[in-house]
């Protein structure tokens, strides 16, 4: 007798080829040629937001993806136009994602392609995301790129203006000049911003569109009440009128302009709390302005500081045992001061893995390496992380070191998918006691990396290793074959899988129902795509983006639960 076809055996639930689709799943093909779920749009939101787009992935040209994820912030605009600007408000705010960039196109959606309503709330949250002059910039370029200026789009760049206090709109003015071809003077002119004649601010938008120069005697007689009406000044008078009135750090950029001494500078920075950007280039390879830069006011911003670590050292500034040395060491361990500053964890990684390389990522700069500041950095890389609750559960963490996360960046940083995701998991081996680490491509790969070493170390070793196809179902596979209890499987993927001879979601089932244990699975995302091989339908499984800096807190929560 013939042995007879079995339909069953082809189309089996419990055991379906990657290359193939659950039966009765929304599975939908992926980019690698296999099958993994969609994620819906508010999450493809999300991706954007935190991941970005910037230098597209090994599947999808930077302008294809960014298009495609347009697209899905398009449809949550239309959605639910509100929820769309309290999410991008919130990652903003908050500083989950490393960069501010998607934030801001985002928000330039909401602000011409959302209703009324919608509208309304972008233009309200415009100070809110846009915190300094750059972004407003941004911001520009993106209600260009939507459909130009209408009057909700003039009254939210005007209001940013407006809305803040005169010092604070002083050195954003004098601090971030122009960027991409957009300058101050445009945008006032554009959005047409005008307030009460010769208030602070009229004088202050006076001053950025004459270019820092207020001259003609005939506008004088606008300035306001003390100045009389119809009264002519003199040039120099009204110079000496219009400076009575603008906030201090004007005079300190408009002296920095013809100083002619290292030693003027430094007194200006002091007096003025002038930042780097007003000071003319020729004194920036002065240690003791940039010392003055470093202690000065409050201090160097973060973020200034941690991207200027190498200059500083070349300079001399952070030398072995030096006071510049243990002044950085110990603003690195303000954990508080990190997070106020919205220092994301990629930046700092990224810091570290440049700083520790002695030279630039390009250009000449070349420094001697201060151990003390790789190390502060890497306790900076933890702290910088919303904070983490150890759950006592057992963490098995599988970490895709396939081609695909070999190429392409993270948020337009250097760091391939997998070098972060590396680094990334160690929050997790830091936090918990029982953790074990693997890394999976087509086979199982031992991967020696643990939280005490560095992360530059860490970064680099996953460099080196060897990579091919992808099946993110090993991890569960591995902990089935070899009867480990686990808790939860933390796979960190692009969700391109279709290597395995079954599905991760149908290798976690098995692994439940062999075990017993209501293993749960954490898909963390670290490519802007819209794939996932978390099972939406699985309230056990869970889908959060790699970097968000609040997403170890909502992980182990979900853990924990
Ligand atoms: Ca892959």
């Amino acid at each position: 007798m013939t042995k007879k076809m079995s339909y069953a055996a082809q189309v089996s639930e419990k055991e379906t080829p990657q290359t193939q689709p659950i039966p009765g799943s929304k599975q939908v093909p992926n980019s690698a040629g296999g099958f993994s779920f969609e994620v819906d749009d508010w999450k493809k939101l999300d991706r954007f937001l935190i991941l970005g787009t910037e230098g597209g992935s090994y599947y999808a040209s930077e302008k294809d993806l960014t298009v495609q994820n347009a697209e899905a912030v398009l449809r949550c605009v239309q959605a639910d136009g509100l929820r769309t600007v309290a999410r991008i408000v919130e990652v903003s705010d908050q500083g989950l994602a490393p960069k501010n960039d998607p934030a801001i196109f985002a928000l330039g959606m909401c602000l011409k392609k959302g209703d009324l309503k919608t509208r309304k709330a972008a233009e309200a949250a415009v100070p809110k995301v846009c915190r300094i002059g750059t972004h407003v910039f941004q911001l520009a370029e993106a209600i260009q790129a939507f459909g130009g200026w209408g009057r909700v789009t003039k009254r939210a760049i005007a209001n940013w203006y407006l809305g803040q206090k005169a010092g604070g709109l002083a050195t954003n003015l004098v601090k971030y000049q122009q960027r991409n071809g957009w300058a101050h003077k445009d945008l006032i002119r554009k959005a047409h911003v005008s307030t009460e004649e010769g208030s602070v601010h009229d004088t202050l938008f006076r001053w950025v569109a004459r270019d820092g120069e207020v001259s003609t005697a005939r506008e004088v007689t606008r300035f306001g009440k003390d100045w009389k009406a119809g009264q002519k000044l003199r040039t120099d008078q009204y110079k000496a009128q219009a400076k009575e009135k603008l906030p201090p750090v004007i005079e300190g950029f408009e002296k920095a302009k013809t100083a002619q001494s290292p030693q003027e500078v430094v007194k200006l920075i002091t007096d003025y709390n002038l930042p780097r950007e007003c000071i003319p280039t020729q004194f920036l390879n002065d240690v003791h302005v940039w010392e003055a830069l470093l202690k000065g006011g409050k201090g160097m911003p973060f973020t200034a500081m941690i991207r200027n670590l190498g200059k500083m050292s070349e300079i001399g500034l952070i030398s072995p045992m030096s006071d510049g040395e243990k002044f950085v060491v110990a603003r690195l361990a303000d954990g508080e001061g990190l997070k106020s500053a919205r220092v994301h964890p990629l930046q700092i990684l990224l810091a570290q893995s440049v700083y520790a390389g002695g030279h630039g990522l390009r250009g000449s700069l070349a420094w001697t390496v201060s151990q003390k500041v790789i190390d502060a950095l890497n306790e900076a890389f933890y702290l910088s992380f919303k904070f983490v609750e150890p759950t006592g559960k057992r963490r098995l963490i599988g970490l895709d070191v396939s081609g695909s996360m070999s190429s392409g960046n993270v948020s337009g940083t250097p760091l391939t998918p997998r070098e972060a995701a590396c680094a990334l998991s160690l929050v997790t081996a830091r936090t918990e006691q029982d953790w074990h680490i693997m890394a999976f491509s087509r086979g199982f790969i031992p991967v020696d990396i643990s939280p005490k070493e560095r992360l530059d170390d860490v970064v680099r070793k996953t460099a080196a290793l060897p990579f091919e196809g992808t099946d993110c179902s090993l991890p569960v596979l591995y902990a089935l074959e070899k009867k480990i209890p686990v808790d939860a499987f933390e796979v960190y993927t692009d969700s391109e899988t279709y290597a395995g001879r079954m599905h991760p979601k149908q290798a976690l089932d098995q692994y439940r129902q062999k075990t017993g244990i209501p293993a749960k699975l954490v898909v963390v995302g670290l490519v802007s795509n819209g794939f996932s091989i978390a099972d939406p339908n699985d309230a056990g499984m869970m889908d959060v983006v790699g970097f968000d800096s609040s997403a170890p807190q909502l992980m182990a929560n979900f853990i924990r639960e």
